[in-house]
């Protein structure tokens, strides 16, 4: 539902009278959660408003490379071993027969390590991290549409109903949208997904299995069903907790996107796993559940009247390896340090100026690697290539942690030749 108000027209953006907050973020995943925490820590008063209660179940795999342990140590999260982390020290692939264990590259811009949790502490985690700061974090609390200032077609607040209560008014002078692949708040302003950028679908389950605390990240990149190839990509991550996080993904550029049981197709990978590793239907652990991952900026423009979207809302999913909660981080820091400057203008028309700058900054961070991504996503949906690609890369070590840094986004500025290499692929790839 979209609510119209006629506000009078105002120079500077300074907060109105009865607004409710500087800044509403709405949604409360990894995204709102670090958008709130810069932006409490920058003395603005922000409005957190989250439809669920903490913990609560999301859908992951629960799976962080040393780029989402970096935006963590960033926001002061205890991430030692004895606070509720499994440490792993790289990737394993599996392909065509093979088996590679590449760990983490060693870089000064990143840690060496990544982490796993599931997202029930994690979000909670961070939410509260961003309590700490400041932020004013409202669960329970479903967003249902934007309010449009009727002069000027900005978003002046949202309506949003408590649990058990009645609609009401929430008012800022600008407002995140935090809230995951869907977005409801972008759709009622006009900002839908872009059919020209890829989109996947994952599901994922837990098992008991003796495998909970592998040290490694594991990543399938052929499934087989028997002698038949099944469509898509598989990961096993131990939780550290008794169980292991399996899923199997599938994107868009798949002639099999779309027309897959991706129940059935998971059944029929684990039944090809040694018995040993307890996959079994008996040893899962909840349901299987699934979710989209919106890739290579598939919701744009990012910022419009007043509005910035972040994290998935944004489409800000790695299309190369999956991973969106350090983007959902770092597209939220990069929101809140813009927003607090804006609001710091001596003008409106400089704040508007200043809110849109950040489609660009995002565009500078990640234009060109997504860019990449896409030209990769096209050419690994034909299964001839991807099986040449698989087999020829899995026998060369030296090009699979080449491939390591690519598809996890981790080199250094002025790294080995490597990183050099892929920084000036993605420096020239055009940043769209
Ligand atoms: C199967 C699967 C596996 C994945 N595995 C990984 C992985 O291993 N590693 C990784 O980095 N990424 C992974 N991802 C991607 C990752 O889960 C997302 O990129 C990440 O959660 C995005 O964070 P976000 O804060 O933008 O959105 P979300 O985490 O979706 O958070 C959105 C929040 O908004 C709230 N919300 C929604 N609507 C409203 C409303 N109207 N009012 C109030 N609140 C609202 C929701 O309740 C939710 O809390 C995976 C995704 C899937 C589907």
């Amino acid at each position: 539902m979209t609510e119209h108000v006629s506000t009078a027209p105002q120079a500077t953006p300074a907060r109105r009278a009865g607004d409710d907050a500087d800044v509403i973020i709405v949604g409360a995943g990894p995204a709102g959660s670090t958008t709130a925490y810069y932006l409490a820590n920058a003395g603005l008063d922000v409005l957190l408003l989250e439809k669920s209660r903490f913990p609560r179940e999301k859908v992951c795999g629960d799976g962080l490379t040393p780029r989402a342990v970096k935006a963590l140590v960033a926001m002061g999260v205890p991430v030692g071993e004895g606070d509720g982390w499994l440490h792993n020290k790289g990737l394993r692939v599996i392909g065509a027969g093979m088996r590679l264990e590449l760990p983490w590259p060693e870089l000064t811009s990143y840690p060496g390590y990544g982490l796993v949790r599931t997202r029930l502490d994690f979000d909670q985690e961070l939410a509260r991290r961003a309590g700490q700061a400041g932020a004013r974090l409202e669960e329970g609390v479903t967003v249902t549409g934007p309010v449009l200032d009727e002069a000027t077609g900005r978003i002046a607040g949202v309506t949003a109903r408590p649990a058990g209560g009645t609609e009401r008014v929430y008012r800022s002078r600008v407002v995140i949208a935090a809230d995951g692949n869907s977005s409801r708040l972008s759709v009622s302003m006009g900002l839908r997904k872009r059919d020209d950028r890829p989109i996947g679908v994952a599901v994922r389950a837990y098992y008991t299995s003796p495998r909970h605390d592998d040290d490694y990240l594991e990543s399938w990149l052929d499934l087989w069903d028997d002698d038949r190839l099944l469509p898509g990509y598989g990961w096993i991550f131990g939780m550290g907790d008794g169980t292991s996080n399996v899923g199997i993904g599938l994107l868009n550029t798949s002639t099999a996107f779309g027309n897959t049981d991706y129940h059935e197709m998971l059944r029929r990978w684990l039944a090809g796993m040694p018995g040993e590793w307890g996959f079994t239907e008996e040893n899962r652990v909840g349901p299987v559940r699934g979710a989209a991952l919106p890739m290579a900026f598939n919701r744009t423009p990012h910022y419009t009247r007043g509005l910035l979207l972040v994290g998935d809302a944004g489409g800000m999913v790695n299309p190369f390896n999956g991973e969106g909660i350090a983007y959902a981080m770092e597209s939220g820091e990069i929101a809140a340090r813009t927003v607090a400057q804006a609001l710091a203008c001596p003008s409106w028309a400089r704040a508007e100026h200043v809110l849109h700058g950040y489609p660009r900054a995002l565009a500078d961070a990640y234009g060109g690697y997504y860019a990449l991504g896409r030209a990769f996503v096209k050419a690994i949906g034909r299964p001839e290539l991807m099986r040449f690609a698989t087999r020829h890369a899995m026998s060369r070590p030296a090009l699979m942690r080449f491939a390591l840094k690519l598809l996890g986004n981790l080199t250094d500025p002025r790294g080995d030749a490597g990183d050099r290499l892929i920084n000036a692929m993605t420096r020239l790839a055009p940043a769209r």
